[in-house]
């Protein structure tokens, strides 16, 4: 199995009007030949650019759709032969990411990459001969470290994650939509998109704070020339990561503060994830440091075909993001992944589908073997029906591929066409009609007849690909013969149910026949593939954007390689004479010169920036240590108000009993358990009384218990100002322990042992609580009324408002 690098190429924007306001200087430029980047430094003009070479870079007005054609497409081609593949975008917020990821309508070669590969991929499916696809999509975000399904019912709940051995680390509950066309996969992200957590910061008003992960899952089902079935699966994951930038530097505070400390802190163990697997002496790579390098950790060093776009600002104020960007990406390069395609996948769905079509379909033979007249051979019969529907099928399809590529040539005959169209399509009709009725007339009971809302799957298709074709303003409608907005069995649950009502159907025995059709209908529904594979004029122009980015990478290499070879010649060349070789290479020397001046200005920067980055860290431990204190200090003062029958009346205890879940990243905190209080023997013999008389018995005493101990509790509350003065003096003469204060809170608290507040700093949690205790009373020995022991505490000191509950 080879290894192959993750590609990395950047793109840099234009300057924005706010930089434009500024007279912000340009800082980045870039040799688009050798891929090459360079970088200076504000107000060091004369100082060398640092340098980056990468697999690609697009300046200022270059479009989405170059870069594109030029390196993502051989990755989502890959996608479509089962291969696995990663686009992410990476950069400070406004750089760009989201503009190349989805992009914008206007111009259309600014279209970004995301509705880019949903065209790509359909036009690959319907290209494809003897093959099959299951094509379902998922989207998600990761906010404030909590994964969150912005496709599922309730976008807001906390989704796990969880790893597989085979499936590798995965999000439970996740929902998968199933897609057949273009515009099915535009309408779900536009409703995921519309889910997603915006946060405004001075950078970008509109730039996004959370990372979302759209993921497209491919089943593919193909025979090949001998009859074999093969299955395969592959994904495309297209990240648009949270913009990173100092938190100074955006105004944040509060909530949008804690936000960018997130996303920092998952993108810094992006870069820990990247530097890890760069450095060949690390073993242990830091996958579970942060969610999105978990989620990513299958593109980042395992098996997967990664590209990452990196997004610059042009402007000098944005610098140092820019460096750092840079020397991320550059890092990036040197991540060895392992793609290999995705065969015979164990939980594909499109196995159980293509089995179950199978099977069905073989219902539906015999059955009409088994109904077929008497006079007629049978088998002769429908399979001359066969034939004569794959004919029209056939002379259907070829001339609506025909029509397609006149509608792509003659846009403006869009009338015209339509027209031919729905002739084709009532023509079509009428032949099926016919050898409906001819079918009829022989007495056969075609399955037609006995429902006409019930067609075969190619019928179907068909027909709803000509309604799609009339669609004007949908340019490339007619290619979708599978985008039949086809709300009936979309939804996965829905197609699940069904199966399951089939299986327990199919297991009695005979199943309905219509229900056997409707089945059929539904699963072929489900999957896409090879609509136009008779097309010429789409396969051409398919083969033609594969051939340009292979040219491109043939280009690209040769190119990088010149980078090389150049230094090399200089040294191993022959001279003529002595003179032409000092020339040669003092030439060399000085461009050697400059190198070593920019690496040591590189030290230099890098120590700095290390400092920058320090102090950032820094700054966010002593917040979180604040919030650490005064949490701890919270908690000190409210410990003492737990009962002490409780398992949360000790700190210590219970920071013993916590455990660290690593797979969810948080804490099991024990269950709040309140211990039952043994009652004293004075009622013995009331219990007693009760005792073995059953289960009602045993609970009408645990009824009486509690109210006996309710009284204890009230009493000893009532008592406590001869007994707690008591305890205090003995406890201030033995250990010398000062209390400011001592509050009795009101008895009337329902079910409450008595609770003391004590207020003073300097107090321990664990003297002053035990200290101050009372010890039980007997209910008997009492003999204090209720109403004295009322006037009692009233005639303390004056209960403090919210203290002591
Ligand atoms: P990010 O997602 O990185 O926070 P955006 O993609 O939202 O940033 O881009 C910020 C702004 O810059 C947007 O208004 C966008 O239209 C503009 N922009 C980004 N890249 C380009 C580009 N290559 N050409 C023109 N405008 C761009
Ligand atoms: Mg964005």
């Amino acid at each position: 199995m080879g290894s192959e690098s993750v590609r990395v190429v950047v793109r840099c924007r234009p300057l924005n009007d706010r930089e434009k306001t500024l007279s912000s200087r340009m800082v980045v430029s870039m040799d688009l030949t050798h891929c090459q980047c360079f970088i200076v430094r504000p107000g060091a003009m004369d100082e060398p650019p640092k340098q980056f070479t990468f697999d690609g870079t697009y300046y200022v007005d270059h479009t989405t759709e170059q870069m594109y054609n030029e390196i993502a497409y051989p990755l989502v081609e890959g996608v479509t032969e089962g291969y696995n593949g990663t686009i992410f975008a990476y950069g400070q917020t406004g750089s760009g990411k989201s503009f190349t990821m989805q992009g914008v309508n206007e111009p259309a070669a600014q279209r970004g990459v995301i509705p880019r590969a949903f065209e790509h991929i359909f036009e690959s499916i319907q290209c494809a001969e003897n093959t099959k696809f299951l094509v379902r999509a998922s989207y998600l975000e990761i906010y404030n470290e909590d994964v969150r399904d912005l496709l599922g019912s309730d976008t807001k709940q906390r989704l796990e994650l969880k790893e597989h051995p085979e499936r590798g680390v995965y999000v439970r509950d996740l929902s998968m939509h199933t897609v057949h066309s273009v515009r099915e996969c535009e309408r779900i992200i536009e409703q995921g998109w519309k889910n997603r957590a915006v946060g405004y910061t001075l950078m970008n008003k509109d730039s996004s704070r959370s990372h979302s992960i759209f993921t497209i899952h491919l089943e593919i089902f193909s025979t090949d020339a001998n009859g074999q079935d093969h299955l395969r699966a592959g994904k495309l994951n297209l990240v648009d990561l949270a913009g990173s930038e100092r938190q100074s530097k955006t105004g944040a505070t509060g909530e949008r503060l804690r936000e960018a400390t997130k996303i920092n802190l998952s993108l810094s163990a992006l870069g820990n994830v990247i530097s890890a697997l760069v450095d060949g002496r690390s073993r242990y790579i830091p996958y579970r440091d942060s969610k999105l390098t978990r989620l990513l950790q299958d593109s980042l060093g395992g098996n997967t075909r990664t590209l990452m776009i990196a997004c610059l600002s042009p402007a000098g104020d944005n610098y140092e993001e820019s460096l750092s960007t840079l020397r991320y990406a550059n890092r990036a390069k040197s991540i060895q992944n392992r793609p290999r395609i995705n065969e015979d996948p164990k939980d594909a769905l499109l196995r159980e589908y293509q089995e179950e079509i199978k099977r069905l379909r073989a219902q539906i033979s015999a059955d009409q073997l088994s109904k077929a007249p008497p006079d007629a051979p049978p088998r002769e019969q429908f399979t001359s029906l066969e034939i004569h529907k794959e004919k029209i099928k056939e002379e259907y399809e070829e001339r609506l591929s025909k029509l397609q590529a006149e509608y792509d040539a003659e846009q403006e005959s869009k009338a015209k066409l339509l027209q031919d169209m729905s002739a084709l399509q009532s023509s079509f009709e009428s032949k099926l009609l016919y050898l409906e009725q001819s079918q009829a007339s022989r007495g056969g009971s075609s399955p037609k007849k006995v429902n006409p809302s019930i067609m075969t799957q190619d019928v179907v298709e068909e027909e709803q690909g000509m309604v799609d074709g009339i669609n004007p303003t949908a340019e490339s409608s007619a290619i979708e013969k599978a985008a039949v907005g086809l709300q009936q069995g979309e939804d996965e649950d829905e197609l699940k149910e069904t199966n399951d009502d089939t299986a327990a159907g199919g297991g009695g025995g005979q199943m309905d026949k219509r229900h056997v059709l409707e089945r059929l209908q539904q699963l072929e529904h489900e999957v896409v593939g090879g609509e136009q594979s008779r097309n010429k004029e789409l396969q051409q122009k398919h083969r033609l954007r594969k051939n340009m980015a292979d040219q491109r990478k043939a280009q690209l290499i040769r190119a990088l390689s010149e980078n090389g070879e150049e230094s090399e010649s200089v040294l191993l060349n022959v001279y003529n004479s002595i003179q032409e070789e000092v020339h040669a290479k003092s030439q060399m020397l000085i461009k050697v010169q400059v190198k070593l001046k920019a690496a040591k200005l590189e030290i230099r920067d890098l120590q700095a920036e290390f400092e920058e980055e320090r102090n950032d860290y820094l700054a966010t431990i002593r917040r979180l240590e604040k919030e650490g204190q005064l949490l701890q200090g919270l908690l000190e003062r409210m410990v003492l108000l737990v009962r002490r029958d409780c398992n949360y009346s000790s700190l210590d205890r219970l920071k013993k009993e916590a455990l660290w879940d690593e797979e969810n990243t948080v804490w099991r905190l024990p269950d709040v358990t309140v211990q039952k209080t043994t009652l004293p023997t004075a009622v013995g013999q009331k219990l007693s009384a009760c005792r073995g008389s059953g289960p009602e018995g045993v609970e009408s005493c645990t009824v009486e218990e509690d109210r006996y101990k309710e009284m204890l509790d009230r009493s000893e509350s009532e008592n406590i100002a001869s007994s707690y003065f008591k305890a205090k003096r003995t406890s201030q003469l033995l250990g010398g322990g000062v209390f400011s204060a001592a509050v009795i809170t009101s008895p009337s608290v329902p079910n409450t042992t008595s609770q003391l507040s004590v207020s003073g700093s300097h107090v321990s949690s664990s003297v002053s609580s035990d200290s101050v205790l009372p010890r039980p009373f007997r209910l008997q020995s009492l003999g204090v009324s209720m109403s004295s022991g009322k006037t009692k505490r009233k005639k303390g000191k004056p209960h403090i408002p919210g203290e002591g509950l």
